[in-house]
């Protein structure tokens, strides 16, 4: 899988998708991601990116013709046309779900916006969807589009230490995950829950789904009761 990422400020997701686990996952070719500066799109000779809004009002409103432009040079690098996406507070709101569908996508476009936003014309003319990660609003789409591209990329083959288990993870199948221990077995005379170290594996797994249901039901009783119902 491709994953793109247009921004005013490529060295801030870098910085990020290039550590850890998605960092190595990056240098054994399990994906690409590549970092597009908009700025190096303007025609500008102040490399301006961004004017006042028509109509008046405050802020600045990042202009068509760079985003464009850098939608532009991708596509012909690929020749073909990306699944593009905006960050945007007025997005459907990402969830576990959405990214597992833009995971089997073979390339993802996703375009930061940053002061107020976007020229609409731009986004009427290549965003496919727009996605927001929360009903507040940050200062730009860069935080946003990391989310998205970890929550995409950690699902794909090779990625994570074993394939699949994010299976078993919080909201794959509706519910939160059970709680987890590790050594030592006593910490603080809490002790870890007897099942656990028994070795026995349908026990465990017993357990480990009463817990999953207990978790759902107290933390997000709106997800326990979506859960219930699809059953
Ligand atoms: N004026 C815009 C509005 O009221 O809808 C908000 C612009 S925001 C300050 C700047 C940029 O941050 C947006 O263009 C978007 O790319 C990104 N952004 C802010 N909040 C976001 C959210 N909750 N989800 C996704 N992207 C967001």
């Amino acid at each position: 899988m491709r994953i793109d990422i247009a921004t005013l400020f490529p060295e801030m997701c870098e910085a990020v998708l290039s550590e850890s686990i998605l960092g190595r996952a990056r240098k054994k070719d399990c994906f690409s991601l590549q970092c597009w500066n908009i700025r190096d799109y303007t025609l500008d000779k102040h490399r301006r990116v961004d004017d006042v809004p028509y109509g008046g009002g405050r802020g600045m409103v990042m202009q068509a013709e760079p985003i464009f432009r850098c939608y532009e040079a991708v596509c012909a690098q690929t020749q073909s046309r990306p699944h593009t996406i905006y960050m945007s507070p007025k997005g459907k709101v990402f969830n576990q779900q959405r990214a597992l569908e833009l995971a089997v996508m073979p390339h993802i476009f996703i375009l930061c916006g940053h002061y107020e936003g976007v020229d609409q014309r731009v986004l009427d003319e290549i965003v496919d969807e727009e996605i927001s990660i929360g009903d507040y609003v940050l200062t730009g789409g860069e935080l946003p589009a990391m989310v998205v591209a970890d929550a995409v990329a950690r699902m794909l083959p090779g990625v994570l230490p074993e394939d699949l288990c994010f299976e078993e993870e919080s909201h794959f199948n509706g519910l939160l995950e059970y709680p987890q221990y590790t050594r030592p077995a006593v910490w603080h005379d809490k002790e870890v829950p007897p099942v656990l170290l028994t070795g026995h594996h349908l026990h465990i797994a017993d357990w480990r789904f009463a817990k999953s249901l207990e978790e759902t039901k107290v933390k997000r009783p709106d997800l326990y009761a979506d859960y219930l119902n699809k059953k």
